[in-house]
């Protein structure tokens, strides 16, 4: 077995031209992903570029009053930044939903971008698996589906995307900002994550040149006082969700919604946001009725696998719990101890 090489990058240029070799290096940041796939044989670098020395890690704000987020920095310096806490408690919410207070403390906003699904198929070298070997089958389809997509799905993958970070950057409207040796560019997060397809070996639409330098949050001020960050899975706490909901509102002085923003964690290759279902709140009153008007739509293409047809009622009381939680207020995720969940379980 030819061993794996292991440099450090001191800047970007360097740690770009490393990628030029056609898929033999990777980048490891918190490695909490990388290593994993790696020790299961389902990554095989050749060659790792520690890219932890760049200067990606900071959290700033942005001329038009949004935050730009280091992708180098750690989930929980992000979750626990000041502005994060204070202008974007949904994000620091769904932060710390997810993996453990060490995991947190070691992943990166970057890696968590580019975590892989945690299918147990595709974990699992011994079994065909198309986002592993594309053309070789999905065992999932047929086989064992409690965590996998109602969404989204195709013939070829029915995997979920596990970030809880991802679903509270897709209501937020998040922009990721990326650069290769050719130039920067900037992907809307509504586009970063990609639907399986025919290419379930393909997550994302960053491309393999290319190295994630940070996320901008756009000013979400009139969300900071109705957001909520719902997650539902089978342990209390170090489980990836079944469903997971992210719901922010701006409400009017006469209480009705000026703006709503909803995405679904758990349940599709990507975080699943519909622009038009959250219209269907426009200039009506915050009430359980109207938030299941958005569910069902939301949740209208929604197909179960026989052991996950649970979801889709699962999904839809999620989304209404959410939105309730959120029009009753922004809860403090932090009030109650440092690993407390943005909303009751
Ligand atoms: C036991 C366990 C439980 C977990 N539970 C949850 C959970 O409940 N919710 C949740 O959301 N997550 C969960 N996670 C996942 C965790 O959040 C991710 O593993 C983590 O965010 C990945 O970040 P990292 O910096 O460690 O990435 P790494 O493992 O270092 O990298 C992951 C991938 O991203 C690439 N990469 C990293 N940074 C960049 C960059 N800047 N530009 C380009 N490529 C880059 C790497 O090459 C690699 O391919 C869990 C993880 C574990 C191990
Ligand atoms: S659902 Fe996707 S990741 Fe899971 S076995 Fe099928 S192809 Fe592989």
């Amino acid at each position: 077995m030819t061993p794996i090489t292991f440099a450090r990058a001191d800047d970007a240029s360097s740690a770009l031209a490393a990628l030029a070799d056609g898929g033999a290096t990777r980048f490891i940041a918190g490695g909490t992903n990388l290593l994993d796939l790696m020790k299961e044989n389902i990554a095989r670098p050749a060659r790792l570029i520690d890219i932890n020395g760049l200067p990606f890690a900071g959290i700033e704000d942005t001329e038009d009053g949004g935050l730009r987020l280091g992708a180098l920095a750690r989930n929980a310096d992000t979750a626990y930044h000041p502005e994060v806490r204070n202008r974007y408690p949904l994000l620091s919410a769904a932060i710390l939903a997810g993996a453990s207070p060490q995991i947190r403390n070691m992943a990166s906003n970057g890696g968590n971008l580019l975590q892989r699904t945690r299918c147990h198929y595709f974990y699992d070298a011994g079994v065909p698996c198309n986002k592993r070997e594309p053309g070789s089958g999905c065992p999932a389809i047929g086989g064992i589906t409690r965590q996998h997509a109602i969404l989204g799905a195709s013939a070829h993958c029915i995997a979920t995307h596990p970030s809880d970070m991802c679903v509270a950057l897709a209501a937020l409207g998040a922009t990721v900002h990326v650069r290769s040796r050719s130039g920067v560019r900037a992907i809307a997060f509504a586009e970063f994550h990609r639907l399986p397809g025919d290419k379930p070996d393909i997550d994302n639409t960053l491309a393999p040149d290319e190295l994630i330098t940070h996320i901008v949050l756009p000013p979400a001020e009139q969300f900071r006082s109705h957001s909520a960050y719902l997650k539902l899975r089978d342990r209390a706490s170090y489980a990836f969700a079944l469903v997971s909901v992210a719901a922010a509102l701006d409400l009017a002085d006469d209480g009705t919604v000026r703006e709503a923003r909803v995405a679904v964690g758990g349940v599709a290759h990507k975080p699943w946001r519909l622009p038009e279902a959250e219209s269907l709140l426009l200039g009506s009153a915050p009430s359980a009725e109207n938030f299941a008007l958005v569910a069902d739509a939301l949740l209208r293409s929604a197909q179960g696998h026989g052991a996950n047809d649970f979801k889709i009622p699962l999904a839809r009381r999620a989304i209404v719990r959410a939105l309730e939680t959120a029009a009753a207020g922004t809860v403090d995720n932090q009030a109650h101890g440092p690993d407390a969940q943005g909303a009751p379980q």
